[in-house]
Order: structure tokens, then sequence, then C-alpha cells
């Protein structure tokens, strides 16, 4: 069913907030959470696992991106890396149960594929030389850049047993590439997505941006159009995040191009017919998907996760971060590695892990964290479940939030009963809005325009 926005009401929820990778967010994390308490944690853990490697190398910026990365055209520097990360895994195998399943495994980068492929065999090799059990059914995957994508590389992939690739696109328009500084034509990206099928790889996921200077409505329906003629199995299609005091590059930008909050909701609300209209159905914050894609099925039995890497149906296992910047997850913490190169190399010579900062969570922060989850994934919170979990009483845990939520119950976005907080179909589009009443750090940003990225 389509939906329909009304601009001018929406426009007045754009405010700064929480895209909720994680809960508490990444603002809170500091080194309150200690290297000893990191290594107790990884010890004690049990369970299925999912490996994150982050690959940050990239040839050349593009003025969106928000990623951590690392730009270079020395060949050197990418393979001393590999030889960092070997010595990292290493260190992680004396803290954890190498022995546990992976269920799930994610290349990210910067660009993974600005590796050759010998080097991303050599990578994958050791680590299931490390970890050599994994589920026949593990969800592997990897962040594609069809700029920097060749046969031998996908050959790798498939020996692998990569099953998911997601290709970045953002825009194809001409004007908006250059002003972004990402020239990539569609017979490039095409091209990609012709090898990946090739090889059999049954899910392919482009992702767009809507938000970037000169987008507008019509530029960018001929994007989707595009974006739809490679035939995805998944679009995302993110809201771009305007953080200029915390990324140089977007300062490049003149500030009067970038779409207006007004109309990048009408880009959304096309983006959802169109879309809508094309058989696939929204997904979580930002995600499209055909109707018998596993992220679908897995809403009807609210089991759709979030994690750092979109939405997964692999709940439940512990997420270890490796490489530069990137961040672990467990039940009760979040633990992130350093994002200085030179302070990454030093640990791992100095024979400790990386780790520079994180957060153990509280019992209030677990009870938050559900509920926050739970909305960005399923639109819904089951309070039952909750009350059955953590033996509380909604009503009275969360008054302060459930007041809040009046303003959009009244507005028609969410219903509110005993059992449950249904968010309706316009409403989805401002989830983040809905998800922070429940967020108890929230207080501390309010007025602080640069905390976070803007909601609409
Ligand atoms: S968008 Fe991708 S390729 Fe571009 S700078 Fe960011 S990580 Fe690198």
């Amino acid at each position: 069913m389509n939906q329909t926005i009304d601009l001018e009401k929406f426009s007045r929820y754009s405010r700064p907030g929480p895209r909720y990778t994680s809960y508490p967010t990444a603002l809170e994390f500091s080194d309150a959470f200690s290297y000893d308490r990191y290594l107790s944690f990884l010890e004690q853990g049990e369970g299925p696992l999912s490996l994150y490697v982050h690959l940050p190398f990239c040839r050349s910026a593009c003025y969106f991106c928000g990623c951590n990365v690392v730009f270079t055209s020395k060949e050197e520097k990418l393979s001393e890396y590999v030889d960092y990360l070997k010595r990292e895994i290493d260190l992680l195998a004396r803290h954890l149960d190498t022995d546990r399943e992976v269920i799930q495994f994610h290349f990210g980068g910067g660009t993974p594929t600005y590796y050759k492929a010998f080097e991303l065999d050599e990578i994958m090799n050791y680590l299931k030389k490390t970890f050599p059990n994994w589920n026949e059914e593990a969800e592997v995957s990897v962040e594609i850049d069809p700029r920097f994508f060749n046969e031998e590389q996908m050959k790798v992939f498939k020996s692998h047993g990569f099953n998911r690739i997601s290709f970045g696109v953002q825009d194809f328009d001409p004007k908006v590439q250059e002003e972004i500084h990402r020239h990539q034509p569609y017979e490039t990206t095409r091209a990609a997505v012709e090898l990946a099928r090739r090889y059999g790889i049954g899910s392919i996921n482009t992702d767009l941006i809507y938000g970037l200077p000169y987008q507008t409505l019509e530029s960018f329906k001929k994007t989707l159009e595009l974006a739809r003629s490679l035939d995805p199995d998944r679009l995302a299609v993110f809201n771009y995040a305007h953080v200029p005091w915390l990324k140089k590059t977007m300062r490049k930008f003149d500030e009067t191009t970038i779409p207006s909050p007004e109309v990048k909701l009408a880009i959304l609300q096309h983006t959802i017919d169109y879309l809508t209209d094309e058989g696939y159905e929204m997904i979580g914050m930002d995600h499209f998907a055909k109707p018998e894609d596993e992220l679908f099925g897995a809403i009807a039995k609210g089991e759709l996760h979030r994690n750092f890497q979109g939405y997964t149906t692999k709940g439940g296992a512990n997420l270890i971060g490796i490489g530069l910047t990137s961040i672990g997850e467990g039940e009760r913490y979040y633990a992130q590695n350093t994002k200085n190169m030179k302070e990454y190399e030093a640990a791992i010579d100095a024979g400790r892990l990386p780790f520079e900062r994180g957060v153990e969570l509280s019992d209030d922060d677990v009870i938050r964290k559900s509920v926050i989850m739970e909305l960005m994934a399923n639109f819904s919170v089951d309070i039952p479940r909750v009350e059955a979990e953590f033996g509380i009483d909604f009503a009275d845990y969360f008054a302060e939030p459930l007041e809040k939520l009046k303003e959009f119950e009244e507005a028609g976005l969410l219903s509110i009963s005993d059992k449950k907080i249904q968010v309706a179909p316009t409403g989805t589009l401002l989830i983040r809005n809905i998800a922070m009443p429940f967020d108890a750090y929230m207080n501390k940003y309010e007025g602080n325009k640069k905390s976070f990225s803007k909601t609409v």
C-alpha cells in the first residue's frame, strides 16, 4: 500500500537524532569501559559469532562519506595492514573460544575490493584457519565499489562462500556524481552486478543516498529507475547524514545545493511509491526488499535485527570487530578499536588488541536497547514480551516516553495499546524520532545541533 506523506507536517520533525545502529549510541563510548573488562567479556562469551573485518583504504574521497577511511595509492600500506590484521586475529584467538560457530561474516570499508584478489583470499584463509567452524548457511557478505571490482576478486568471494554483495551506487546523475566526487558510469555498475550474478550471488543490494547536493525529485526518479533496471534483490536508500563538523570533505559542499527537508521527503515519498509499485517492500529504516527476501519473512516473525551492518536475520551472535575503527557488540557491551592507524599498529606491536573505548550496558540500557531495536527493526514493540523478559511494568517504567509518544499518536503516526506500540506506515519515516523518547541519553544532547545528523 502506498503511503502519503504530509510534507509540511513531516518536515517539522526534522531535528538531530541518532540512527540507532547501537544503543547506547557511539557518543556514549568512552575509556571508562576498560581493556581488561573487554577481555573478560571476550573470554566469557559463548554462542555463535558474527565477524566483521574492516578494510579502511580508498583511492580517493567521496565527499559525502561518513566512514573512517584511509586514502592511499601505496600498495605496501595495504599489504602491511593485512599483516597487522592477521596478528590481531591471533591476539583475539588468545581471548576467545575460536571453535564457536561463525554464522555471519562481513567485509566492510573503505573499499574492500581496493585489495587484490590474492590478498582478500589470504585474509579469508587466515580467518577460516583461526575460526574453523563456519555454519553452512552463514551469511557471508561484502561491500563492493563497482569501480574497483574484477573477476579474480569475484572468484575469491565465490570460493569462500560469499552469498551477499552490496554495491555502492549513491546516485547515477552526472552532476551529482561530480559534486560528490564519485564518477561511476551506469555501465560500470551494471557490469559489476552482472559479474556477481554470473557467479551465482543470489542476494544483491544496491545502496543509494538521497539528500545529496544538486539532487532533485526529477533527478532522483531517474536514479531510481536505473537502479531498478539492475534488478537488485534489496535496495538501501539512505538519508544523507550531513555532519560537516565531523567530516571535512562535507565542507566542500555548497550547502545551498543540498535539498531541503521538503524535497527530501518528496524524494522519499516517491521512492516508497515507486519501489512498492515495482514489487519491493519497505523493511526497517531505509531498506527495501523483494517479498521473497528472507528479511521480509523475518519481519512477520518479529525476527529482524539491526546492527552496525544494517538489518539481518542473524540476531543473538556476538559481533567481533576486527581492524581499524571496527566495533564489536555483545549482549552487555560495545567495544571499538582505535581509529588511528599508528595507534592500531602500536597496540598490536605491543601484543595488545587495538581496543580503544566502549561502553558496558547497565540493566536500564539493556531494556531500552531492546525496545529501541525492536522499533527500528519491526516498527512495533511487543509490550508483554518486554515485561516478561525484564520483569517490569511497561507503562510505569516508560511513563515519560509514552507521554512523549502521544504527539505521534495524535498525528496518526502510531497506536498504543496495553499490548503493543504499532507504528503506522507513514510513521515509519519518522522511526528515529519515535525511538528517541526511549533514549535515556537524549536529554544530554538537547539543543546541541552538532551531536547527530537530522532525522529528516
Ligand atoms: S563512499 Fe566508499 S569509496 Fe567513497 S570514500 Fe567512502 S568508503 Fe571510500
